[in-house]
Protein backbone atom coordinates (compact mmCIF):
# COMPACT_ATOMS: atom_id res chain seq x y z
CA UNK A 1 0.00 0.00 0.00
CA UNK A 2 2.72 2.04 0.78
CA UNK A 3 4.53 2.15 -2.41
CA UNK A 4 1.19 2.61 -4.15
CA UNK A 5 1.04 5.89 -2.16
CA UNK A 6 4.41 6.90 -3.05
CA UNK A 7 3.82 6.00 -7.24
CA UNK A 8 0.95 8.28 -6.91
CA UNK A 9 2.83 10.88 -5.02
CA UNK A 10 5.86 11.07 -7.57
CA UNK A 11 3.09 10.56 -10.74
CA UNK A 12 3.15 14.40 -11.19
CA UNK A 13 6.65 14.66 -11.18
CA UNK A 14 7.19 11.71 -13.76
CA UNK A 15 4.46 13.35 -15.72
CA UNK A 16 6.60 16.68 -15.62
CA UNK A 17 9.68 15.28 -16.44
CA UNK A 18 8.46 13.48 -19.78
CA UNK A 19 6.53 16.70 -20.53
CA UNK A 20 10.00 18.35 -20.45
CA UNK A 21 11.68 15.99 -22.07
CA UNK A 22 9.52 16.41 -25.26
CA UNK A 23 9.71 20.04 -24.51
CA UNK A 24 13.52 20.14 -24.53
CA UNK A 25 13.07 17.88 -27.57
CA UNK A 26 10.79 20.04 -29.87
CA UNK A 27 12.87 23.38 -28.87
CA UNK A 28 16.86 22.50 -28.39
CA UNK A 29 17.96 24.03 -31.15
CA UNK A 30 20.55 21.25 -31.63
CA UNK A 31 17.89 19.11 -32.43
CA UNK A 32 18.59 16.48 -35.13
CA UNK A 33 16.07 17.28 -37.43
CA UNK A 34 17.93 16.97 -41.12
CA UNK A 35 17.38 13.30 -41.90
CA UNK A 36 19.05 11.63 -44.94
CA UNK A 37 19.94 15.14 -46.30
CA UNK A 38 22.94 15.39 -44.07
CA UNK A 39 25.87 13.31 -43.00
CA UNK A 40 25.60 15.92 -39.82
CA UNK A 41 22.05 15.66 -38.35
CA UNK A 42 22.24 19.09 -35.95
CA UNK A 43 19.69 21.62 -37.52
CA UNK A 44 21.66 24.72 -35.40
CA UNK A 45 25.41 24.18 -35.54
CA UNK A 46 28.53 25.87 -35.46
CA UNK A 47 31.11 25.76 -38.23
CA UNK A 48 34.62 27.25 -37.29
CA UNK A 49 37.85 27.73 -38.64
CA UNK A 50 41.00 29.92 -38.61
CA UNK A 51 40.50 31.16 -42.20
CA UNK A 52 37.28 31.90 -43.11
CA UNK A 53 36.28 34.03 -46.62
CA UNK A 54 33.94 36.46 -45.94
CA UNK A 55 33.22 39.50 -48.15
CA UNK A 56 35.16 41.74 -45.61
CA UNK A 57 38.12 39.69 -46.02
CA UNK A 58 39.36 36.21 -44.29
CA UNK A 59 38.84 36.07 -40.48
CA UNK A 60 39.26 33.49 -37.76
CA UNK A 61 35.87 32.43 -35.86
CA UNK A 62 32.87 30.65 -36.40
CA UNK A 63 29.71 30.56 -38.45
CA UNK A 64 26.47 29.53 -36.61
CA UNK A 65 24.00 27.42 -39.25
CA UNK A 66 20.08 27.30 -38.30
CA UNK A 67 18.02 25.69 -40.84
CA UNK A 68 18.90 26.74 -44.10
CA UNK A 69 21.07 30.07 -42.76
CA UNK A 70 23.82 31.56 -41.64
CA UNK A 71 22.26 32.99 -38.44
CA UNK A 72 25.46 34.42 -37.10
CA UNK A 73 29.12 34.69 -37.11
CA UNK A 74 31.95 35.58 -35.04
CA UNK A 75 35.16 37.05 -35.49
CA UNK A 76 38.20 36.31 -33.55
CA UNK A 77 40.39 33.48 -32.08
CA UNK A 78 38.57 33.49 -28.87
CA UNK A 79 35.16 32.23 -30.33
CA UNK A 80 35.23 29.48 -28.32
CA UNK A 81 34.44 30.90 -25.12
CA UNK A 82 31.41 32.97 -26.84
CA UNK A 83 29.84 29.48 -27.81
CA UNK A 84 27.30 27.92 -25.33
CA UNK A 85 26.33 24.88 -27.96
CA UNK A 86 28.22 21.57 -27.92
CA UNK A 87 27.31 21.05 -31.92
CA UNK A 88 30.68 23.18 -33.39
CA UNK A 89 32.52 21.85 -36.15
CA UNK A 90 36.62 22.88 -36.16
CA UNK A 91 37.92 22.83 -38.99
CA UNK A 92 41.24 24.59 -37.93
CA UNK A 93 43.28 25.77 -40.52
CA UNK A 94 41.31 24.34 -43.33
CA UNK A 95 39.41 27.07 -45.65
CA UNK A 96 36.14 27.92 -45.07
CA UNK A 97 34.50 29.74 -48.04
CA UNK A 98 31.14 30.53 -49.89
CA UNK A 99 29.93 26.95 -51.84
CA UNK A 100 30.89 27.73 -55.24
CA UNK A 101 28.40 29.02 -57.97
CA UNK A 102 29.41 27.17 -61.34
CA UNK A 103 26.77 28.68 -63.82
CA UNK A 104 28.08 27.05 -66.51
CA UNK A 105 27.63 22.90 -66.83
CA UNK A 106 26.16 20.42 -69.03
CA UNK A 107 24.40 17.46 -67.10
CA UNK A 108 22.91 16.00 -70.17
CA UNK A 109 19.74 15.33 -68.28
CA UNK A 110 17.18 14.04 -69.31
CA UNK A 111 17.85 11.93 -72.67
CA UNK A 112 21.44 11.53 -72.25
CA UNK A 113 21.77 10.52 -69.31
CA UNK A 114 24.45 7.83 -70.45
CA UNK A 115 26.75 10.50 -71.05
CA UNK A 116 25.93 12.08 -67.55
CA UNK A 117 22.53 12.84 -65.32
CA UNK A 118 21.84 14.70 -61.94
CA UNK A 119 22.02 11.99 -59.86
CA UNK A 120 25.84 11.27 -60.88
CA UNK A 121 26.79 14.95 -62.12
CA UNK A 122 25.62 16.76 -59.25
CA UNK A 123 27.18 13.83 -56.80
CA UNK A 124 30.68 15.00 -58.45
CA UNK A 125 29.51 18.47 -57.84
CA UNK A 126 29.11 18.34 -54.49
CA UNK A 127 32.16 16.35 -53.77
CA UNK A 128 33.95 19.63 -55.64
CA UNK A 129 32.74 21.94 -53.25
CA UNK A 130 29.90 23.13 -55.88
CA UNK A 131 26.48 24.30 -53.88
CA UNK A 132 24.59 25.57 -56.77
CA UNK A 133 25.28 24.63 -60.23
CA UNK A 134 23.26 26.16 -63.23
CA UNK A 135 22.26 23.49 -66.02
CA UNK A 136 23.21 24.42 -69.77
CA UNK A 137 19.91 24.43 -72.20
CA UNK A 138 21.85 21.54 -74.48
CA UNK A 139 23.33 18.42 -74.43
CA UNK A 140 20.22 17.52 -73.18
CA UNK A 141 17.28 15.88 -75.16
CA UNK A 142 15.34 17.73 -75.99
CA UNK A 143 17.09 20.59 -75.85
CA UNK A 144 15.59 23.47 -73.00
CA UNK A 145 14.16 25.84 -75.77
CA UNK A 146 10.10 25.69 -74.17
CA UNK A 147 8.07 25.68 -71.27
CA UNK A 148 7.52 21.89 -72.47
CA UNK A 149 10.74 21.21 -72.10
CA UNK A 150 11.27 22.94 -69.06
CA UNK A 151 8.84 20.86 -67.23
CA UNK A 152 10.51 17.41 -69.08
CA UNK A 153 13.79 18.92 -67.36
CA UNK A 154 12.43 19.88 -64.01
CA UNK A 155 10.76 16.53 -63.76
CA UNK A 156 14.11 14.65 -64.30
CA UNK A 157 15.69 16.64 -61.34
CA UNK A 158 12.89 14.93 -58.71
CA UNK A 159 14.94 13.42 -55.64
CA UNK A 160 18.03 13.72 -58.06
CA UNK A 161 19.87 16.60 -57.00
CA UNK A 162 22.40 16.86 -54.11
CA UNK A 163 22.74 20.76 -54.57
CA UNK A 164 20.85 23.45 -56.19
CA UNK A 165 20.57 23.74 -59.69
CA UNK A 166 19.28 26.26 -61.94
CA UNK A 167 18.27 26.13 -65.87
CA UNK A 168 19.45 28.43 -68.60
CA UNK A 169 17.15 28.34 -71.64
CA UNK A 170 18.15 28.05 -75.20
CA UNK A 171 17.64 30.86 -77.77
CA UNK A 172 17.08 29.12 -80.97
CA UNK A 173 15.81 30.35 -84.29
CA UNK A 174 12.73 28.82 -83.65
CA UNK A 175 11.85 30.77 -79.96
CA UNK A 176 13.53 33.67 -81.67
CA UNK A 177 11.02 34.97 -83.28
CA UNK A 178 7.57 33.52 -81.21
CA UNK A 179 7.55 35.29 -78.38
CA UNK A 180 4.87 33.70 -77.01
CA UNK A 181 7.22 30.78 -77.28
CA UNK A 182 10.01 32.57 -75.73
CA UNK A 183 7.87 34.11 -73.21
CA UNK A 184 6.56 30.58 -71.98
CA UNK A 185 10.08 29.93 -71.49
CA UNK A 186 11.08 32.67 -69.56
CA UNK A 187 7.79 32.47 -67.24
CA UNK A 188 8.51 29.14 -66.87
CA UNK A 189 11.57 30.00 -64.64
CA UNK A 190 14.99 29.86 -66.87
CA UNK A 191 17.60 32.32 -65.44
CA UNK A 192 18.53 33.84 -69.04
CA UNK A 193 18.70 32.62 -72.51
CA UNK A 194 21.87 30.51 -73.81
CA UNK A 195 22.48 31.11 -77.93
CA UNK A 196 25.52 30.10 -80.29
CA UNK A 197 27.17 31.87 -82.62
CA UNK A 198 28.82 28.53 -84.10
CA UNK A 199 27.55 25.01 -84.55
CA UNK A 200 26.53 23.65 -81.21
CA UNK A 201 27.22 20.05 -81.94
CA UNK A 202 23.77 19.16 -80.77
CA UNK A 203 21.40 18.86 -83.82
CA UNK A 204 18.51 20.10 -81.56
CA UNK A 205 20.28 23.43 -80.65
CA UNK A 206 21.08 25.65 -83.74
CA UNK A 207 23.13 28.55 -83.57
CA UNK A 208 21.28 31.71 -83.86
CA UNK A 209 23.21 33.45 -86.63
CA UNK A 210 25.90 32.35 -89.92
CA UNK A 211 27.13 35.91 -90.90
CA UNK A 212 30.67 35.26 -88.59
CA UNK A 213 30.96 31.48 -90.50
CA UNK A 214 31.36 33.72 -93.76
CA UNK A 215 33.19 36.61 -92.51
CA UNK A 216 35.80 34.17 -90.44
CA UNK A 217 38.94 33.57 -92.34
CA UNK A 218 38.87 29.64 -91.67
CA UNK A 219 41.28 28.05 -94.70
CA UNK A 220 41.46 23.94 -94.09
CA UNK A 221 43.74 22.46 -96.38
CA UNK A 222 42.15 18.56 -97.12
CA UNK A 223 45.95 17.20 -96.41
CA UNK A 224 45.53 18.27 -92.72
CA UNK A 225 46.13 15.56 -90.40
CA UNK A 226 43.04 15.39 -87.86
CA UNK A 227 45.13 13.50 -85.25
CA UNK A 228 47.09 16.87 -85.52
CA UNK A 229 46.11 19.30 -82.37
CA UNK A 230 47.39 22.27 -84.65
CA UNK A 231 44.67 21.20 -87.40
CA UNK A 232 41.99 21.98 -84.54
CA UNK A 233 43.39 24.86 -83.84
CA UNK A 234 43.21 26.26 -87.18
CA UNK A 235 39.33 24.95 -87.20
CA UNK A 236 38.58 27.60 -84.53
CA UNK A 237 41.07 30.40 -84.35
CA UNK A 238 40.79 33.29 -82.26
CA UNK A 239 39.75 35.36 -85.13
CA UNK A 240 36.30 33.23 -84.59
CA UNK A 241 35.25 34.34 -81.22
CA UNK A 242 36.34 38.04 -82.14
CA UNK A 243 33.36 37.84 -85.25
CA UNK A 244 31.04 36.42 -83.24
CA UNK A 245 31.92 38.71 -80.37
CA UNK A 246 31.91 41.93 -82.87
CA UNK A 247 28.62 41.12 -83.93
CA UNK A 248 26.87 40.70 -80.02
CA UNK A 249 28.69 43.93 -79.49
CA UNK A 250 26.45 45.31 -81.97
CA UNK A 251 23.26 44.37 -79.46
CA UNK A 252 25.15 45.71 -76.61
CA UNK A 253 25.29 49.05 -77.72
CA UNK A 254 21.51 48.98 -77.17
CA UNK A 255 21.78 47.88 -73.40
CA UNK A 256 23.57 50.87 -72.03
CA UNK A 257 21.26 52.43 -69.74
CA UNK A 258 18.97 54.59 -71.50
CA UNK A 259 19.76 52.47 -74.27
CA UNK A 260 16.92 51.00 -76.94
CA UNK A 261 17.55 47.53 -75.15
CA UNK A 262 18.21 48.96 -71.86
CA UNK A 263 17.44 46.32 -69.04
CA UNK A 264 18.90 43.73 -71.50
CA UNK A 265 22.17 42.28 -70.38
CA UNK A 266 24.57 40.08 -71.92
CA UNK A 267 27.31 37.13 -70.84
CA UNK A 268 29.95 35.67 -72.74
CA UNK A 269 30.71 31.97 -72.26
CA UNK A 270 33.95 30.62 -72.04
CA UNK A 271 36.52 33.06 -73.20
CA UNK A 272 39.43 31.43 -74.40
CA UNK A 273 41.01 34.37 -76.78
CA UNK A 274 42.73 36.58 -74.59
CA UNK A 275 43.84 38.77 -77.72
CA UNK A 276 41.50 40.56 -79.58
CA UNK A 277 38.35 39.40 -78.46
CA UNK A 278 39.26 40.80 -75.24
CA UNK A 279 40.23 44.35 -75.87
CA UNK A 280 36.79 44.18 -77.80
CA UNK A 281 34.81 43.08 -74.17
CA UNK A 282 37.54 45.67 -72.33
CA UNK A 283 36.48 48.70 -74.66
CA UNK A 284 32.52 47.24 -74.39
CA UNK A 285 33.02 47.93 -70.81
CA UNK A 286 34.38 51.13 -70.56
CA UNK A 287 31.87 51.82 -72.56
CA UNK A 288 28.99 51.23 -70.38
CA UNK A 289 27.65 48.01 -71.93
CA UNK A 290 25.45 45.44 -69.87
CA UNK A 291 28.07 42.76 -70.24
CA UNK A 292 29.85 40.63 -68.22
CA UNK A 293 32.62 37.51 -69.31
CA UNK A 294 33.57 34.06 -67.73
CA UNK A 295 36.56 31.85 -68.70
CA UNK A 296 37.01 28.37 -67.53
CA UNK A 297 40.30 26.54 -65.75
CA UNK A 298 41.29 24.34 -68.36
CA UNK A 299 42.21 27.73 -70.27
CA UNK A 300 44.81 28.11 -67.98
CA UNK A 301 45.30 25.13 -66.80
CA UNK A 302 46.85 23.72 -70.29
CA UNK A 303 48.43 25.05 -72.97
CA UNK A 304 48.23 24.16 -77.04
CA UNK A 305 52.24 23.22 -76.51
CA UNK A 306 51.42 20.86 -74.29
CA UNK A 307 48.98 19.06 -76.48
CA UNK A 308 50.24 15.96 -78.10
CA UNK A 309 48.70 15.00 -81.64
CA UNK A 310 45.91 12.73 -80.90
CA UNK A 311 45.49 13.34 -77.26
CA UNK A 312 41.46 13.94 -77.83
CA UNK A 313 41.00 14.33 -74.18
CA UNK A 314 41.65 17.60 -74.59
CA UNK A 315 39.54 18.59 -77.28
CA UNK A 316 36.99 21.89 -76.12
CA UNK A 317 35.80 24.52 -77.82
CA UNK A 318 36.84 27.04 -78.26
CA UNK A 319 39.87 25.19 -78.15
CA UNK A 320 43.07 25.47 -75.67
CA UNK A 321 45.46 27.91 -76.82
CA UNK A 322 49.30 28.75 -76.73
CA UNK A 323 50.93 29.60 -73.16
CA UNK A 324 50.82 33.41 -74.05
CA UNK A 325 47.52 33.39 -74.34
CA UNK A 326 47.50 31.76 -71.24
CA UNK A 327 49.34 34.03 -69.24
CA UNK A 328 47.12 36.94 -70.73
CA UNK A 329 44.31 35.40 -69.31
CA UNK A 330 45.27 35.33 -65.56
CA UNK A 331 46.18 38.76 -66.18
CA UNK A 332 42.84 39.42 -67.33
CA UNK A 333 41.26 37.43 -64.42
CA UNK A 334 43.20 39.45 -61.93
CA UNK A 335 42.95 42.69 -63.40
CA UNK A 336 39.19 42.16 -63.43
CA UNK A 337 38.54 42.59 -66.91
CA UNK A 338 37.38 38.96 -67.21
CA UNK A 339 34.34 38.62 -64.04
CA UNK A 340 33.98 35.09 -63.27
CA UNK A 341 34.99 31.68 -63.79
CA UNK A 342 33.26 28.33 -64.76
CA UNK A 343 33.22 24.61 -65.66
CA UNK A 344 31.57 24.19 -68.84
CA UNK A 345 31.75 20.45 -67.35
CA UNK A 346 30.98 18.24 -70.67
CA UNK A 347 30.94 14.76 -70.34
CA UNK A 348 30.05 12.60 -73.14
CA UNK A 349 30.25 8.75 -73.35
CA UNK A 350 34.44 7.65 -73.23
CA UNK A 351 34.13 6.12 -76.79
CA UNK A 352 32.68 9.24 -78.22
CA UNK A 353 36.51 11.13 -77.21
CA UNK A 354 38.02 8.52 -80.09
CA UNK A 355 40.70 8.39 -78.07
CA UNK A 356 42.21 4.91 -80.15
CA UNK A 357 41.46 7.28 -83.56
CA UNK A 358 42.90 10.52 -82.09
CA UNK A 359 40.81 12.65 -84.89
CA UNK A 360 40.14 15.78 -83.13
CA UNK A 361 37.97 16.92 -86.18
CA UNK A 362 35.71 14.21 -85.31
CA UNK A 363 36.06 13.53 -81.15
CA UNK A 364 33.50 15.05 -78.75
CA UNK A 365 34.72 18.25 -77.53
CA UNK A 366 34.05 18.61 -74.04
CA UNK A 367 36.12 18.52 -71.08
CA UNK A 368 35.02 17.00 -67.41
CA UNK A 369 35.77 19.23 -64.66
CA UNK A 370 33.00 19.69 -62.08
CA UNK A 371 34.67 17.84 -58.71
CA UNK A 372 38.26 19.58 -59.94
CA UNK A 373 37.61 23.17 -60.80
CA UNK A 374 38.96 24.19 -57.26
CA UNK A 375 42.15 22.80 -56.55
CA UNK A 376 42.67 23.41 -60.36
CA UNK A 377 41.74 27.00 -60.19
CA UNK A 378 44.41 27.32 -56.84
CA UNK A 379 47.27 25.50 -57.94
CA UNK A 380 47.55 27.66 -60.92
CA UNK A 381 46.12 30.95 -59.46
CA UNK A 382 48.76 31.11 -56.50
CA UNK A 383 51.49 30.82 -58.93
CA UNK A 384 50.10 34.27 -60.08
CA UNK A 385 49.16 35.85 -57.30
CA UNK A 386 45.65 34.71 -56.96
CA UNK A 387 44.65 34.72 -53.08
CA UNK A 388 41.77 33.03 -51.38
CA UNK A 389 39.35 36.29 -51.82
CA UNK A 390 40.49 35.91 -55.46
CA UNK A 391 38.87 32.45 -55.61
CA UNK A 392 35.60 33.43 -53.83
CA UNK A 393 34.85 36.43 -55.47
CA UNK A 394 35.19 34.49 -58.97
CA UNK A 395 33.56 31.10 -58.36
CA UNK A 396 30.87 32.42 -55.51
CA UNK A 397 30.27 35.92 -55.97
CA UNK A 398 30.06 36.88 -59.25
CA UNK A 399 28.35 33.98 -60.12
CA UNK A 400 25.86 34.09 -57.87
CA UNK A 401 24.84 37.39 -58.74
CA UNK A 402 24.67 36.79 -62.47
CA UNK A 403 22.15 34.45 -61.45
CA UNK A 404 20.56 37.17 -59.18
CA UNK A 405 20.91 34.85 -56.44
CA UNK A 406 21.60 37.12 -53.67
CA UNK A 407 21.25 34.35 -50.63
CA UNK A 408 23.82 32.64 -51.86
CA UNK A 409 27.90 33.78 -53.02
CA UNK A 410 29.21 35.01 -50.11
CA UNK A 411 29.74 33.72 -46.34
CA UNK A 412 27.16 36.38 -44.42
CA UNK A 413 23.98 36.54 -42.06
CA UNK A 414 21.07 35.55 -43.71
CA UNK A 415 22.43 34.05 -46.42
CA UNK A 416 22.15 30.25 -47.58
CA UNK A 417 24.67 28.30 -45.06
CA UNK A 418 26.20 27.10 -48.74
CA UNK A 419 30.27 26.24 -47.13
CA UNK A 420 32.54 24.51 -48.88
CA UNK A 421 35.61 23.74 -46.72
CA UNK A 422 38.91 22.85 -48.25
CA UNK A 423 42.58 22.53 -47.58
CA UNK A 424 45.09 24.78 -49.75
CA UNK A 425 47.77 22.62 -49.23
CA UNK A 426 46.91 19.40 -48.80
CA UNK A 427 47.87 17.65 -52.37
CA UNK A 428 45.67 15.11 -53.58
CA UNK A 429 45.53 12.48 -56.54
CA UNK A 430 43.22 13.34 -59.00
CA UNK A 431 41.12 10.74 -59.96
CA UNK A 432 37.93 9.72 -61.40
CA UNK A 433 35.60 6.49 -62.74
CA UNK A 434 36.44 7.21 -66.56
CA UNK A 435 39.92 7.90 -66.28
CA UNK A 436 41.18 7.71 -69.49
CA UNK A 437 38.84 10.31 -70.85
CA UNK A 438 39.58 13.31 -68.21
CA UNK A 439 42.29 15.56 -69.06
CA UNK A 440 42.87 16.55 -65.29
CA UNK A 441 43.31 12.75 -64.05
CA UNK A 442 46.83 11.88 -63.19
CA UNK A 443 47.79 14.66 -61.87
CA UNK A 444 48.66 15.73 -57.92
CA UNK A 445 47.29 19.28 -57.38
CA UNK A 446 46.83 21.11 -53.57
CA UNK A 447 43.53 22.23 -52.77
CA UNK A 448 42.04 18.61 -51.88
CA UNK A 449 38.09 19.74 -50.95
CA UNK A 450 37.01 18.27 -47.35
CA UNK A 451 33.35 19.27 -47.25
CA UNK A 452 30.67 20.67 -48.80
CA UNK A 453 27.36 22.58 -47.14
CA UNK A 454 24.60 22.97 -48.98
CA UNK A 455 21.80 25.12 -47.16
CA UNK A 456 23.21 23.85 -44.04
CA UNK A 457 22.97 20.14 -45.03
CA UNK A 458 26.72 18.55 -44.58
CA UNK A 459 26.38 16.79 -48.09
CA UNK A 460 30.16 15.94 -48.41
CA UNK A 461 32.67 14.68 -46.50
CA UNK A 462 35.71 12.73 -46.60
CA UNK A 463 34.67 10.78 -49.74
CA UNK A 464 31.19 10.10 -48.41
CA UNK A 465 28.01 11.41 -49.86
CA UNK A 466 24.47 11.98 -47.71
CA UNK A 467 22.24 9.50 -48.64
CA UNK A 468 19.08 11.97 -49.65
CA UNK A 469 19.48 14.15 -52.39
CA UNK A 470 17.95 17.68 -50.93
CA UNK A 471 19.09 19.24 -53.52
CA UNK A 472 15.79 21.92 -55.10
CA UNK A 473 15.73 23.25 -58.64
CA UNK A 474 16.71 27.08 -58.53
CA UNK A 475 13.27 28.78 -60.91
CA UNK A 476 13.26 32.59 -61.59
CA UNK A 477 10.81 34.62 -60.08
ZN1 LIG B 1 29.25 24.74 -72.58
Amino acid sequence: MESLSLLWRIFPLVILLISFLIFYAYTNPSKQSRGDCSLFPHDNFWVASKHIVTPQGIIPGAVEVKGENIISIITGGNWRQKIKSAQIVDYGEAVVMPGLVDVHAHLDDPGRTEWEGFPSGTKATAAGGITTLIDLPLNSFPSTVSEETLKLKLKATEKNLRVDVGFWGGLVPENAFNASILDGLLRAGVLGLKSFMCPSGINDFPMTNTSHIKDSKISLDPRDDPRSYLTYLKRRLPSMEETALRELLTVTQDTRTCGPADGVYLHIVHLSDATSSLDLIREAKSRGDSISVETCPHYFAFSAEEISDGDTRFKCAPPIRDSANKENLWKALLEGDIDMLSSDHSPSEPELKLLEEGNFLRAWGGISSLQFVLPVTWSHGRKYGATLEHIALWWSEKPAKLIGQSLKGAIAIGNHADIAVWEPELEFDLNSDHPSIYAYVGKTLPGKVLATFMRGNLVYEDGKHASAACGVPILAS
